[in-house]
Formats: C-alpha cells, sequence, structure tokens
C-alpha cells in the first residue's frame, strides 16, 4: 500500500515538493489491532506537514486502497518518543462501550434551514421539473425517483429544494430521522470516526435514517475511501427503502473519478437539472422575498432588480439587500432610479470581471500559442495544462472573481481545480524560470 500511495502522491506534487515529504519518509511498523501505522519522518517541519496535509489523505488512500484502517503516528529519526496524532479512547474488548459513552463530537448534523420550504420556493420554467419531483419524493418517500439526484449551477436552489423535501418529511411524520449533510462533511466525520474508532457510529448514523440529503456530492471526485464507504450506506439505505437526495453542480458521470458502480446507483432513479431562472421568475422570487421582508416595491422595480441579475438567486437576493440599505441610508423609497444608483456598482463589477478573465485568456492563449478554446478545455498534454494553470493563476491573482466562478469560466471545471492550479503555480513561481518569466511577462501584456 505505501508503494500505491506513493504513486498517487508522486502524481500530484512536483519533484521538489515530493522530495521534500516522500524521500526520507518511511514507514516501520504497522499494528493490525491498533491500527497504528508508525512512520518515521526526518525532521520536525516534515512530521508538521504530513500531519496537516497528508495525514487524512493517508488515511482515506489506505481505506479505498484496500479497507485498510490505519492510524498514522509520525516518529522523528532518532528521536525515541512516538506521540499520536489523535488519542483513541481506551477501549478493550471485553468492555464494548455503549453509543452513550462515546464521543458524539464527529456528528455534526448540519439543521435544516427553516426558510428552505417548499412554500418559499417559487416555481418557474428552470426549476419546475426539480421542484416537481422533489414534492413527489417528500410525498412518497422510497418508493419511486429513488435516488434523487439534483444538479445544476451556483445559487439556483438545489440545497433549498433538498431541504424543503426534509421539512415536508418532518411536518408529516414528526419522528422521521432526516439527515442533512454536506457532502465535505461527511468526509470529515468519516476521518475523524477512523481516527477516534467511532465507525460503528458513524455508520449507525447514516444506515439508519429514513431520508439522506446528502449535499454538493461533487466533493467525492477522486476520494476513493469515501466513495467505497458512501457506496455501503447508500446500498443499506436503498435495500431499505429509504429515501436518498443528493445534489451536485454536475452530473454523475461528469464528477472525476467517481466510480463506476456509484455512477450507475445514482442513475437508478431520477436525474434533474435546475437552469437559472428566467425574467418571469427572477421577478416572482423577488417578489415573494420583499414580501417576506415587508418591503413596499413596484413592479417596474422589480423588473429593474431582477433584469440586472441574471446569474444566480443568490445573487439576486443580495441585489434585494443592496437596494433596501441603499433606501435605509438616503432615507427615501424604493424606486427604479434608487435601485439604478444602489446596483450601478455591481453592474460594473460584474462586467469588469467577465472582461477580465477572458481578456487573461485571449493573452494567455497568444502568448503560448494555442487557443481560448484549449485554456478552456480537458486535455491534459503538457503544452496546454500549464498555459491553462497559468491563466487560472492570473485570475485568481488579477481579478476578484471567486474560485468556483473562475473554474465557471474555464469550462465549467471544479473550484478544487482552480485552486491547485493556484497553488502549483504559487509554487513553480519559485523553482521554476520559465514559468517565472512567463508570469512576469503576461502580467505586463496584462498591464499590472
Ligand atoms: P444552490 O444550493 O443551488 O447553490 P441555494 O439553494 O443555496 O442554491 O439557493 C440560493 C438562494 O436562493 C437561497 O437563499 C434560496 O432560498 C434562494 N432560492 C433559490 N431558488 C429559489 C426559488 N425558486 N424560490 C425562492 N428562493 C430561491
Ligand atoms: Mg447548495
Amino acid at each position: 500500500f505505501w508503494e500505491h500511495f506513493n504513486q498517487e502522491m508522486r502524481e500530484r506534487f512536483n519533484e521538489v515538493a515530493y522530495n521534500a515529504w516522500f524521500k526520507n519518509t518511511k514507514p516501520i511498523s504497522y499494528d493490525k489491532g491498533t491500527h497504528e501505522l508508525k512512520i518515521a519522518v526526518q525532521n520536525p517541519v516534515t512530521k508538521g506537514y504530513w500531519e496537516k496535509n497528508l495525514s487524512s489523505q493517508l488515511i482515506q488512500s489506505a481505506y479505498g486502497y484496500d479497507n485498510l484502517e490505519v492510524m498514522p503516528v509520525f516518529q522523528i529519526e532518532g528521536e525515541q518518543s512516538s506521540e499520536r496524532l489523535v488519542t483513541p479512547k481506551p477501549q478493550t474488548e471485553s468492555q464494548p462501550q455503549t453509543p452513550e459513552q462515546m464521543p458524539n463530537v464527529f456528528v455534526r448534523n448540519l439543521k435544516l434551514n427553516e426558510k428552505y420550504t417548499f412554500d418559499n420556493f417559487v416555481q418557474g420554467e428552470g426549476n419546475k421539473l426539480a421542484a416537481g419531483a422533489a414534492l413527489a419524493v417528500a410525498d412518497s418517500p422510497g418508493s419511486f425517483y429513488n435516488p434523487l439526484f439534483i444538479f445544476g449551477g451556483v445559487g439556483l436552489g438545489k440545497t433549498h429544494l433538498m431541504q424543503a423535501v426534509g421539512h415536508q418529511m418532518l411536518a408529516e411524520r414528526p419522528g422521521a430521522k432526516v439527515v442533512y449533510i454536506q457532502s465535505e462533511t461527511f468526509v470529515n466525520d468519516f476521518i475523524n470516526s477512523i481516527k477516534n474508532k467511532t465507525q460503528d457510529q458513524f455508520r449507525e448514523k447514516y444506515r439508519t435514517c429514513d431520508l439522506l440529503l446528502v449535499d454538493d456530492i461533487q466533493f467525492f471526485a477522486k476520494k476513493e475511501g469515501i466513495q467505497e464507504e458512501f457506496f455501503h450506506t447508500f446500498e443499506t439505505l436503498y435495500n431499505d427503502q429509504k429515501q436518498i437526495v443528493m445534489t451536485s453542480d454536475r452530473l454523475p458521470t461528469e464528477i472525476p473519478d467517481l466510480s463506476e458502480r456509484l455512477v450507475s446507483r445514482f442513475t437508478w432513479g431520477l436525474q434533474v437539472e435546475i437552469t437559472p431562472p428566467d425574467l418571469e421568475t427572477r421577478i416572482a422570487i423577488l417578489r415573494k422575498k420583499a414580501e417576506a421582508e415587508k418591503l413596499t416595491i413596484d413592479d417596474s422595480t422589480l423588473d429593474y432588480i431582477a433584469s440586472q441579475v441574471d446569474t444566480n438567486i443568490r445573487e439576486l437576493e443580495g441585489a434585494l439587500v443592496k437596494v433596501q440599505a441603499h433606501a435605509t441610508i438616503e432615507h427615501e423609497d424604493i424606486n427604479v432610479n434608487l435601485a439604478r444608483e444602489a446596483l450601478a456598482d455591481l453592474k460594473l463589477v460584474q462586467k469588469n470581471r467577465g472582461l477580465q478573465i477572458s481578456k487573461i485568456q485571449e493573452v494567455v492563449a497568444n502568448y503560448f500559442q494555442t487557443s481560448t478554446y484549449e485554456l478552456k478545455g480537458k486535455k491534459r498534454v503538457r503544452q496546454i495544462v500549464v498555459p491553462r494553470q497559468i491563466a487560472m493563476y492570473l485570475a485568481r491573482e488579477l481579478t476578484d472573481s471567486s474560485l468556483p466562478k473562475i473554474g465557471q469560466e474555464f469550462g465549467g471545471k471544479d473550484h478544487t481545480t482552480v485552486m491547485h492550479a493556484y497553488d502549483k503555480i504559487s509554487r513553480e513561481l519559485k523553482t521554476d524560470a520559465e514559468v517565472k518569466t512567463a508570469v512576469f511577462d503576461l502580467k505586463q501584456m496584462l498591464d499590472h
């Protein structure tokens, strides 16, 4: 397994980094009983880096590789004491702990947002299929549309709709066990359960609910161990005819390295997309929010605000808040003129951002004699990967766009891809003269 993990990491890091963290790092012993994996590291810096950044990867990877449970313990060469990364609760075979005695810290059950109900959800062209499916699922959970897979862009109402299913079920069956979880929390809970030896509880929590809501499941990408665990959770619930609802920013087939069997299971039920709202729906949503906030806004102003934001509903809400704040500060009523003033800079920022990223792509493509099409594409050859990562780096450096937004501008890539590119180029700027020159030149061309 160690070799497998090393190989995985060799692909991820550049040579300098790889050598720093792995070259003189060696496993010493593995205890099948306690799962303790003793690892020798050369110095405290390496130890610190492993504990902070690599341990959980190691744990996950081992689990994904061969269901192998490991608890890494690092030992600096030449030193005797082996300090534990996490001290597990003492546990003896003759006295198994009862659930009450077990630490409960790892089960963080995110509460449902009380506003995310069906009543507060405005249906329109872009979301009515998803809303219909969600209603059907809430009405008769576990019978058809299992699992329900809702996908679509940021801020289009996926979380809202998913939680509405939870509220509805609780309204009809107050005793039902509804678990809402962000997929990242599932990942963290799982890692902690291995560290703390509380896997039974972890499984108990996820495998015994009546409704499991897993939000943003695209974060399971490339995480073998998690996928393995989730697969068993899924199987158990599915066989017990418990309802599963998932959301994602993309289709299961588009989630990188999602295992075959999960992809196939995710397609057993219904996959339904939410697309951006049309103007009419945006106006209806604004009207509803304004009512909830007890704001008086006439139709032409609602129309104006809705026409200014066509990206997503979270930004639409943001625009309304802005207008509201402006009115409060200026002691004025809300009308079209006031809304125009309040949103003037918003429009400017939006324009600027869009321009800059495409401009960066153009200049970078030119510089490396490739095309913006390739930069936005998926080709993994070096001649394209490096320019693409540099372009992402510059987009992050020179604009105030968020990571997801940058990803979106690069052909709908995941924000983690952008993050990775940014980190990689930042590192290479220190070690790679070619990269350094290119970034320097490009910044000049972009007038920065
Ligand atoms: P996503 O999970 O797709 O990123 P959210 O569910 O978090 O999006 O929605 C973003 C915001 O927009 C939330 O405050 C949500 O209540 C609101 N929203 C989204 N769709 C609707 C809708 N159809 N009607 C009313 N509010 C909505
Ligand atoms: Mg969401």
